[in-house]
């Protein structure tokens, strides 16, 4: 990647993004709704709902479809039970007080998981939301689908502009008609955002983050100790926080990617598992320089 041709991320970019918390706030300032995980597979969630309460929402319901009980998800967080058909109209029922969506870790490659992922992303009326792992899977059959005709609801989100990012590793990215090993890396993630109509942000060495409007920057902050299991699903949990904070999708995007890699780094230097990396958030955040 040619870092010339694109502006690196710093803490500095951070703490701009970030707005001010209102004096005023209280517990619905910032509300997540995660749907992720299946049935037997709930670790994922688990890291995502740890990724929103660290990265600042302060409300994080988490619904993994199919599963009446939780026992293992973070105390904090609130569990809403969700059927294993047919969820999607019912987190578009459910979503008044709701600012952010993030949807697809660990919820599985069936028929009603990827049905339940495009019925959400392609409502005309719901939150900003991000799409990660199997949720990617599920929106990979269309790969020209434009995804700016899905709008926010007035009051959720921008006015104009995306209102969903896709997380995509290399081989998401492969799977949504992305070029991942593409000589001009940039050029492919920002082709990509362009071509469904979303913010993308590459996972890798660097992170690449494009908007469909040609914006592109990196982000170095992440290295080596977070190839580990889980954490990428800690990351799309923050991402939902940001975009809950009132980030603009691309600015989301790329604060956590940020945050991610310097909680990475804050963390531990080898040993490291993903919850540790949703663990530092709150470090990470914190380390960042005045405004
Ligand atoms: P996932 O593949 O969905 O679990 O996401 C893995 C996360 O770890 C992403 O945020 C990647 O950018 C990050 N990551 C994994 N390996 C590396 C690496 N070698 N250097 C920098 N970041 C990495
Ligand atoms: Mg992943």
């Amino acid at each position: 990647v040619s870092g010339a041709r694109a502006h690196v991320v710093e803490g500095a970019d951070v703490a701009r993004w970030l707005p001010d918390r209102p004096r005023d706030a209280h517990k619905w300032r910032a509300a997540c709704w995660v749907v992720a995980g299946s049935p037997g597979m709930t670790g994922a969630a688990h890291l995502a709902a740890a990724g929103a309460q660290r990265a600042g929402a302060g409300y994080v319901r988490l619904s993994t479809p199919g599963l009446a009980e939780d026992p293992g998800a973070p105390t904090e967080v609130v569990g809403v039970e969700l059927p294993a058909e047919g969820w999607a109209d019912r987190v578009l029922d459910g979503v008044d007080r709701i600012v952010a969506v993030a949807v697809g870790p660990g919820l599985g490659t069936g028929d009603a998981a990827a049905a339940g992922v495009r019925a959400l992303v392609g409502a005309a009326d719901r939150p900003p939301v991000v799409v990660d792992g199997d949720g990617l899977t599920a929106l990979a059959d269309d790969v020209d689908g434009d995804l700016t005709t899905a709008r926010a609801r007035p009051g959720h989100g921008p006015a104009t502009g995306p209102t969903v990012v896709l997380t995509p590793h290399d081989g998401e990215m492969a799977r949504l008609g992305g070029e991942p090993g593409a000589p001009d890396r940039l050029a492919a993630v920002r082709d990509l955002a362009a071509r469904r109509g979303a913010v993308v942000l590459s996972k890798g060495s660097p992170t690449v983050v494009a908007d469909p409007d040609g914006r592109v920057v990196l982000v170095t902050a992440g290295d080596a100790r977070l190839a580990t299991a889980g954490t990428g699903d800690v990351l799309t949990g923050a991402l939902a926080a940001l975009l809950a904070q009132g980030l603009a999708p691309f600015e989301a995007a790329a604060a956590a990617a940020h945050l991610h890699g310097r909680a990475g780094a804050l963390a531990w230097r080898r040993g490291l598992v993903a919850g540790d990396v949703a663990a530092h958030l709150p470090a990470a955040l914190t380390e960042l320089p005045e405004d």
